[in-house]
């Protein structure tokens, strides 16, 4: 999500006419993008701001604007650094072009947050994101030919740890006519991959006239559409609503990855319900069978929170024969961090020591890197079709091969990550690539003839 802002506001001020530059020393404008999901996020936006501070000591001119969740999440408290002159939550990115041309011009703070973010969102309002949304162009040129396309914004779950309900307000799913306009906007820009996006993506509801379309229409008009050869959609909710005819669109449609992006957070009942996630862990593997059944060589990537209040060792211990049973392809996993305001935060005390969080984290990353390396190494010697991203930013071993092809990394349309050597204009390409090695997360190969 904050990537696709990023994208949506660099287009923005590109069209407005500033010209975007890699080097800080040479801004006159410097835009940080931020994400409140956990404390690690925010402090390093603080440790930049007090970095961008000694930089304006000497560049007085220098505009510094906090944009995204944080802005939200702390507002004016954040105008009162010396370092802030621009605060803009995300509801408000439309308007932040015209905040920076006026800061620049009367040298005055400016702040653009909403007051109550539960409140329902006002037409107003959802128009201005949605001509935002549609009006550029949201080709994400580090990864040529791919582009995210946001179904719906906000979200209404209220997991406890969470704080995305409270600095991204409230669900409102996007017209399909419009979703489909971008779409096809973005095929004819020559985009080959879209991943739909939307916090708890499979609740995509919009009812238009008689019908409410689903995630799962979306995904059939989507494949409509001439030039777009893949489609992807993150992160779902593990809930019955939508589900078979999601996993039937997988199943059916040769366009839509069969990549399901399902975070379970914890294998222990207990846990889940502390966390007001709404399944047990016999539900979510219920859940995954059917997937599994109904969608063949299925590939599921989970996330989990290690540390939750309350988690025992026998809590932890269910996590982790959740994760033995649901044999991901991958898992982010991360340490409880409360955060603030949270009903967990609020009403659960952060219970589990630094050091039980950190052990459980690594012993769960274990566990899954077994399974992963199981199942990458059924790839070898077999022929894998890949989006190639472009160059490798981790040059492995052997990086250049004979020719002096330098090792380029490329995705398939289940996610594993493959690498081979190859000419850097195939970036945006489709390739077909021989698996010669595997390893837990990635695959080496050779560029079949
Ligand atoms: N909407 C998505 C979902 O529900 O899966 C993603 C939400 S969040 C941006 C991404 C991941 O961050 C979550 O799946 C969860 O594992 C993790 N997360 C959220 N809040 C957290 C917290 N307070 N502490 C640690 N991890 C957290
Ligand atoms: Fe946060 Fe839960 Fe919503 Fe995901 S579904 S964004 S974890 S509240």
């Amino acid at each position: 999500m904050n990537k696709l802002d990023a994208t949506l506001v660099a287009e923005a001020l590109k069209r407005a006419e500033y010209n975007l530059t890699d080097s800080i020393k040479d801004a006159d404008v410097v835009l940080i993008n931020t994400c409140s999901v956990r404390q690690h996020a925010e402090e390093k936006v603080l440790s930049h701001l007090g970095h961008l501070k000694h930089l304006k000591e000497n560049k007085p001119a220098l505009v510094v604007g906090v944009i995204g969740c944080m802005a939200q999440r702390l507002g004016a408290e954040l105008l009162k650094s010396k370092a802030v002159d621009i605060v803009c939550g995300p509801t408000q990115i439309p308007q932040l072009t015209e905040l920076i041309n006026k800061t620049l011009q009367q040298k005055e703070k400016s702040i653009a947050v909403t007051g109550q973010i539960r409140r329902k969102v006002s037409d107003k309002q959802t128009q201005a994101l949605e001509d935002f949304e549609s009006a550029y162009d949201t080709d994400d040129k580090q990864l040529p030919h791919q582009a995210f396309v946001r179904v719906m914004h906000g979200c209404n779950k209220f997991c406890t740890y969470c704080i995305v309900p409270y600095v991204r307000g409230p669900e409102v799913s996007r017209p399909p006519k419009a979703i489909i306009e971008q779409v096809k906007k973005l095929a004819g820009q020559g985009v080959k991959l879209i991943t739909l996006l939307g916090q708890a993506v499979n609740s995509y509801s919009y009812a238009a006239g008689e019908k409410t379309y689903c995630l799962a229409d979306l995904l059939y008009m989507a494949a409509e559409i001439d030039g777009i050869k893949w489609i992807r959609f993150v992160t779902s909710y593990p809930s019955e609503k939508f589900f078979d005819p999601i996993c039937r669109a997988m199943a059916d449609v040769p366009k839509v990855c069969k990549y399901l992006h399902i975070p379970a957070q914890s294998g222990s009942d207990k846990i889940l319900k502390a966390m007001n996630r709404k399944y047990t862990a016999a539900q979510y593997l219920n859940l995954l069978d059917r997937a599994k059944s109904i969608v063949p060589g299925l590939a599921v990537a989970g996330d989990f929170i290690v540390g939750f209040p309350g988690e025992s060792e026998d809590d932890f211990k269910a996590t982790v024969e959740l994760t033995k049973k649901a044999r991901y392809k991958n898992c982010f996993i991360f340490k409880y961090s409360p955060r603030p305001d949270t009903i967990a935060e609020k009403k659960l005390p952060d219970d589990v020591p630094i050091e039980v969080k950190r052990s459980r984290n690594i012993e769960l990353l274990a566990v899954q890197e077994k399974i992963s390396e199981e199942l990458s190494s059924q790839f070898l010697n077999k022929q894998v079709r890949v989006l190639v991203e472009g160059l490798s930013k981790k040059p492995h071993l052997n990086a250049e091969d004979k020719v002096g092809l330098p090792q380029l990394i490329g995705r398939t349309a289940e996610d594993w990550i493959v690498v081979f050597n190859g000419a850097p204009d195939l970036a945006g390409c489709f390739a077909d690539i021989k698996i010669t090695k595997t390893s837990p997360l990635t695959l080496f190969g050779e560029m079949s003839a």
